[in-house]
C-alpha cells in the first residue's frame, strides 16, 4: 500500500478527489501542482498512515520510510537542496490536514531541518545571517511548542527580555548576533524543559514533527471539535511535508491569507490580509496588524499602509487571477494562503472558505445566476442546519445604544448576555440557562467549548481571521474582535474602556455585523425574508416532495410558521393552552375532582377557552391542514405546589384543602413518562377528549362560517399502544363531532389519526390503521421508549455515549436510523399494507434536523413537522434529500 503522495515540480500523485487519504489540504495542494500553479514541491503522508499509526501502537513501519525518504527526494530534485545539507539546506514545513479542517489540531511547523550546521549554511546561501538565525529560533520556538509541547511562555519570555536588554520595541529590531544568542538561550530552555538537547539530526526532526501531527489527531482539543462537528474519530489526518518559501526576506517578500469572495457578507470581491517580509504565522498570530489586499477595501477602512495591490502591482495581478482561476476551477469561493518569495507567487493552500450563513446562501445564489453552478447545485451547497443563523433577529436601527467601543464585524448577528472573562464560566452559566458573552483578549483552541456556549464572543485583539473571527463564523455565533480600546482584566472580571467599566455578570450586546459593543440590552427586529434567501427557497421548493409543517400551539407561533413556508401544523400540542393564565384553575379544578360531575363542571369552564384558540389557530392556518393533538401529559404536571396555589383552588371549587393536598398525593406516579399520560387519561376520563374534541369542531364550524373557508383539521390521539385503543378513543371524538354537526347544522372533513410512539404501536401499525386516518411518528417519546432512555434524562450520560461512539449523534436530536428508525419503516410499510393512502408524518424534534429529515425521505413519509424556526431549514433540508 502507498502512504506517501507527491505533488509540486510537475508531478501530482493525488487530486482533489482524494480528500478522505490525502486530508484537504494534501489534495488541494496536488490539484493546484495539476493545473500547473505554482506551488512549493512536496509531499503527503496519507490519512491511512494515521490510522495504521495507531493500530500498531504508534509507530511507523520500515516501508513508509522508504516512501518518506523518496518524497524527500523529489523534493530534492526539484528545489536543488538537499536536507540537512550545510551547504545548500532544504527547509520544510510540517502540516497537518484532515479530510475537514480541524482548528483544534496541531498545526505547523516551519524552518523543519536547521541545526547548528544548516543554519550556517542558510546564511551562506542566503546572503543574509540575520535571516537565518531568525529562522533558526523561529523553527526551535515552534519545534518546541508544537512538537515538544513545552511551555510557550518561557520562550516568549526569552525573547521580550532580549528586546528589552537592548532597548528594541520590534521582533525585527534584533539583529544577527541579538538572535544568535537568542537561539542558545532556546536551546537551553529546551534541555531544561525537555531534558534533552534540541534534535540537530534533521531526520529525527521530520519523523518527530510527523509523529506530533499524527498525535494531535487525539488531543482532547481535536477531540472536542470533533465532537462539536460530528466528524468521526477514525477518519485520521495526513500530513504535509513541503519546501520552504520565504515570505520574510525582505521588502519584495510578503504573506497572507484571501478569500475570493467576502467570508461575512458573501459579496463579491477578493478579500484578505497581507504582511511584507513576514512568515505565514504572522499573519494569523495577530503580532503585527495586517494590511489589505485591495486598494478599495484599504480606502473603505480609512487604512493608511499600502494594499497588496499598491504594493506589489504585478505579484497582485497574477494573484488576482489565480483567484478567478480557482473559483472557477472549484466552482466555489476559496481560502487561500500564499506567500512571496523575492517577487515571486507560491499557493501554499486552497479550499473552500469557510462562511457565514449569510455568505453561503449568498454565494450560492450569486454563483447560480453567475452561471458557475445550477440551482440544484446552490440549493445543495447551503447548509441547511447553518440558516438558523439567518432566521434570528437581528439589532432594531432605530432602538437608543449605548456604544461602548468598536471592533472588527468578525461575524454577523446580534446577540446580548452577561459579560463572563473564561471559556469555564461561559459553559457554567450557559448551563443554568443563562445568555452570555464570552469576553477574551484573544481566543485559542482551548476556548472553544466555552464559545460554544456562549451567545457572542468578544475579544480585544486579533483580525478577520483570527482564530476568533474563524470558529465563530463557523459556528454561527456573533464575533466581534479586535476591539483595541478595550482593557481587559480578566483576573479582576472587569473590563474598561477609558474610564468606563463593564464587571462580570453586566448585561453587553455585541453587532457581529457592525463591530459595536454597546452596554446594556439592544431591541432586536426580525430578520429578512425576502432577497436571496426567498430565491433559495423558491429553488427548494421546486426539487423538494416532503411537505413542511410547523410544531404550534399560540396563533403567534402559527404566524410565523407560515412566514417561514409551514404548510400547515403537524403538531399542536393542546396541554400547552392548559397553562394559561386563569385556566390552570380550572384545569386543576378537574383533576383533583372526586367524580365525573366535578370533572365535567371544571371542563364545562374550558371548554369555550380551548374553542376560542382552536378558532384563532384555524383563522391563521387557513387552507391548511391542522393536527391537534388531545391531552397527552401526566396530570400531575398540572398540580398545585405552593400553598397560595392549593388556597385559590380550594376557593375555587368549595373543597376542603386538606382533602386537595390528599387527593394531589394520590396523584403521584413513580415513572409519570411511562405512567397515566396519553390517551391512557381519555380511556380513564373520556370526558376530557370529549370536551376537547367539541371545542374543536365548535371551532371549526364557527370559522368556516366567519371565513367561507373551512379548516383541515386532524385530531390526533397521543401514546396508542393498541388498536383498541384508538378505536375506543375514535369513537369518543366521532361521537362529538356529529353532536356539533347535528346542533349547528353544517359538517366539517376532518381525519383522526395517531401518534406512533411506542414500540407496539408501530409493530401492530397493520391494526391500528384499521382506526387511524394517519400516523404523526412521535420520535421523542419513541426514541426514549425504544432505547429505554429517559429524554429528561439523558443529558447526564448521552454525551459520554457520542464521544465513545456507541452513537455517532445524540439520538434525540438525530434520528437514530437503525433502531428508531427500523420502526419507523416497519409500521410505514404495515400501515400502508391496511390503508395505502395512510398519511405519515413525523412531529419529534427530529423533523427540524436535516439528517433525520433524510431518513424520512427515503422512506418516504409524507411530511415533517417542526418548530417555527427550523420550517425553512426543512424546507431546504427536504429538497437536499430529494436532490
Ligand atoms: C414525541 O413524542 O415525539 C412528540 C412529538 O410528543 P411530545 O414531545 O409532546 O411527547
Ligand atoms: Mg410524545
Amino acid at each position: 500500500q502507498q502512504y506517501v503522495f507527491r505533488f509540486g515540480g510537475g508531478v501530482s500523485d493525488g487530486g482533489k478527489g482524494d480528500k478522505n487519504l490525502l486530508g484537504g489540504k494534501g489534495a488541494n495542494l496536488a490539484e493546484m501542482a495539476s493545473i500547473g500553479l505554482p506551488v512549493p514541491p512536496g509531499f503527503t503522508i496519507s490519512t491511512a498512515m494515521c490510522t495504521r499509526y495507531y493500530d500498531e501502537g504508534q509507530s511507523f513501519p520500515a516501508s513508509v520510510r522508504t516512501e518518506v525518504a523518496e518524497g524527500l527526494a523529489h523534493i530534492e530534485r526539484v528545489t536543488g537542496k538537499a536536507f540537512g545539507d550545510p551547504t545548500n539546506p532544504l527547509l520544510v514545513s510540517v502540516r497537518s490536514g484532515a479530510r475537514v479542517s480541524m482548528p483544534g489540531m496541531m498545526d505547523t511547523v516551519l524552518n523543519l531541518g536547521l541545526n547548528d550546521e544548516t543554519v550556517e549554511g542558510l546564511a551562506r546561501v542566503s546572503d543574509d545571517p540575520r535571516f537565518a538565525w531568525d529562522s533558526y529560533r523561529r523553527f526551535i520556538q515552534m519545534y518546541a511548542d508544537v512538537v515538544l509541547e513545552l511551555e510557550h511562555g518561557r520562550f516568549e519570555e526569552a525573547l521580550e527580555i532580549a528586546k528589552e536588554d537592548n532597548g528594541y520595541f520590534l521582533d525585527t529590531d534584533l539583529t544577527a548576533d541579538d538572535l544568535k544568542g537568542l537561539v542558545a538561550q532556546y536551546k537551553a530552555l529546551v534541555a531544561e524543559l525537555w531534558g534533552k538537547p534540541f534534535p540537530q539530526d534533521v531526520h529525527d526532526q521530520l519523523w518527530g514533527a510527523v509523529g506530533a501531527v499524527f498525535g494531535s489527531w487525539q488531543s482532547d482539543r481535536a477531540k472536542v471539535y470533533r465532537r462539536l462537528n460530528d466528524i468521526p474519530g477514525d477518519w485520521g489526518t495526513a500530513v504535509n511535508v513541503q519546501a520552504m518559501v520565504f515570505g520574510n526576506m525582505g521588502d519584495t517578500s510578503a504573506t497572507g491569507v484571501a478569500f475570493t469572495r467576502d467570508p461575512s457578507t458573501g459579496e463579491p470581491g477578493y478579500y484578505g490580509e497581507f504582511l511584507i517580509n513576514a512568515q505565514g504565522e504572522d499573519v494569523v498570530a495577530g503580532i503585527r496588524t495586517p494590511q489589505y489586499l485591495t486598494r478599495a477595501a484599504r480606502e473603505a477602512a480609512g487604512a493608511k499602509p499600502a494594499s497588496m495591490e499598491e504594493a506589489m502591482p504585478e505579484v497582485y495581478g497574477e494573484l488576482a487571477r489565480t483567484f478567478d482561476l480557482l473559483e472557477r476551477h472549484y466552482r466555489d469561493m476559496q481560502d487561500i494562503e500564499f506567500t512571496v518569495e523575492k517577487a515571486k507567487l507560491w499557493m501554499l493552500q486552497t479550499r473552500s472558505g469557510k462562511r457565514t450563513a449569510k455568505a453561503a446562501l449568498k454565494i450560492a445564489v450569486d454563483m447560480a445566476q453567475e452561471g458557475l453552478i445550477t440551482e440544484e447545485q446552490a440549493v445543495a451547497r447551503v447548509d441547511a442546519a447553518a440558516l438558523d443563523q439567518l432566521l434570528h433577529p437581528t439589532l432594531d436601527p432605530q432602538a437608543p445604544r449605548d456604544v461602548l467601543t468598536k471592533g472588527l464585524p468578525a461575524s454577523p448577528g446580534a446577540a446580548s448576555g452577561k459579560v463572563v472573562f473564561d471559556a469555564d464560566a461561559a459553559e457554567r452559566a450557559a448551563a443554568n440557562g443563562e445568555d452570555v458573552i464570552l469576553v477574551r483578549v484573544e481566543t485559542s483552541p482551548e476556548d472553544i467549548h466555552g464559545m460554544h456556549a456562549a451567545r457572542g464572543i468578544l475579544t480585544a485583539r486579533g483580525g478577520m481571521t483570527s482564530h476568533a473571527a474563524v470558529v465563530a463564523r463557523g459556528m454561527g455565533r456573533p464575533c466581534v474582535s479586535g476591539a483595541g480600546t478595550l482593557s481587559i482584566k480578566a483576573a479582576d472580571k472587569v473590563m474598561r474602556v477609558g474610564e468606563r467599566e463593564v464587571r462580570e455578570g453586566e448585561i453587553v450586546t455585541i453587532d457581529g455585523s457592525t463591530g459595536e459593543v454597546m452596554v446594556g440590552a439592544v431591541a432586536t427586529i426580525q430578520p429578512e425574508l425576502a432577497g436571496d434567501f426567498g430565491t433559495l427557497m423558491v429553488w427548494a421548493d421546486r426539487v423538494r416532495r416532503l411537505r413542511v409543517r410547523a410544531n404550534a400551539e399560540t396563533p403567534a407561533d402559527c404566524r410565523t410558521a407560515r412566514e417561514f413556508g409551514a404548510e400547515g401544523i403537524g403538531l399542536c400540542r393542546t396541554e400547552h393552552m392548559f397553562f394559561d393564565g386563569s385556566r390552570i384553575t380550572a384545569v386543576r379544578q378537574m383533576i383533583l375532582a372526586s367524580d365525573e360531575a366535578g370533572r365535567r363542571a371544571a371542563l364545562d369552564k374550558l371548554l369555550p377557552e380551548q374553542r376560542s384558540d382552536f378558532a384563532e389557530i384555524f383563522e391563521v392556518m387557513a387552507g391548511l391542514p391542522c393536527t391537534i393533538r388531545l391531552l397527552d401529559p401526566p396530570l400531575h404536571e398540572f398540580l398545585p405546589h405552593e400553598d397560595a396555589e392549593f388556597a385559590e383552588v380550594a376557593k375555587a371549587t368549595g373543597i376542603d384543602i386538606e382533602k386537595l393536598r390528599r387527593r394531589a398525593a394520590e396523584l403521584h406516579e413513580f415513572n409519570p413518562m411511562l405512567g397515566h399520560r396519553g390517551c391512557r387519561l381519555g380511556v380513564t376520563y373520556p370526558e376530557i377528549y370529549e370536551m376537547q374534541a367539541r371545542a374543536i369542531f365548535e371551532a371549526a364550524v364557527e370559522v368556516a362560517e366567519k371565513t367561507g373557508e373551512a379548516p383541515i383539521p386532524e385530531v390526533m390521539i397521543p401514546l396508542v399502544a393498541t388498536a383498541k385503543e384508538l378505536k375506543l378513543m375514535k369513537a369518543v371524538v366521532d361521537k362529538a363531532a356529529e353532536a356539533v354537526f347535528a346542533e349547528k347544522g353544517r359538517r366539517i372533513d376532518y381525519l383522526v389519526g395517531t401518534m406512533i410512539e411506542l414500540p407496539r404501536a408501530a409493530l401492530r401499525a397493520g391494526e391500528i390503521a384499521e382506526a387511524g386516518a394517519f400516523f404523526s411518528f412521535g420520535t421523542n417519546d419513541l426514541t426514549q421508549t425504544t432505547l429505554g432512555v429517559s429524554r429528561d434524562d439523558a443529558a447526564r450520560f448521552l454525551t459520554q455515549y457520542v464521544e465513545k461512539g456507541i452513537y455517532a449523534r445524540d439520538p434525540f436530536v438525530s434520528i437514530d436510523v437503525e433502531g428508531v428508525g427500523e420502526l419507523v419503516r416497519i409500521a410505514a410499510e404495515r400501515g400502508r399494507a391496511t390503508r395505502p393512502d395512510i398519511k405519515l408524518g413525523i412531529c419529534g424534534e427530529h423533523g427540524g434536523d436535516p439528517a433525520s429529515i433524510a431518513f424520512c425521505e427515503e422512506v418516504g413519509l409524507d411530511y415533517v413537522s417542526a418548530s417555527p424556526y427550523r420550517v425553512p431549514i426543512a424546507r431546504l433540508a427536504a429538497a437536499q434529500a430529494a436532490l
